[in-house]
């Protein structure tokens, strides 16, 4: 997949409501996509996701674009004062 398919897929994910946040900790962010977990582990600056795809190869998934599309978002949210979905980041 290319990276514009896979960009656009993952904006699809959040616009349509398929991303969650569910957790936010020192060490790590946990979200929802789809049926997968995509964690983001603050200290190594590294994303994962329990697809095939990324377990597999170790490349970025569409989960994990839209993980981060997602987080983009809810920072420029708060930013501008309106409360982000969810927890708090
Ligand atoms: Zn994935």
């Amino acid at each position: 997949m290319g990276s514009v398919a896979r960009r656009h897929k993952a904006a699809a994910l959040v616009r349509d409501g398929r991303v969650s946040l569910q957790s936010t900790g020192p060490e790590r962010v946990h979200l929802d996509v789809k049926e997968y977990q995509v964690v983001y582990h603050r200290r190594k600056r590294r994303w994962s996701c329990t697809c095939r795809y990324n377990t597999l190869t170790q490349s970025e998934c569409y989960h994990i674009v839209a993980a981060r599309l997602f987080l983009d978002k809810a920072i420029k949210e708060k930013r501008e004062g309106k409360e982000p979905q969810g927890k708090d980041l």
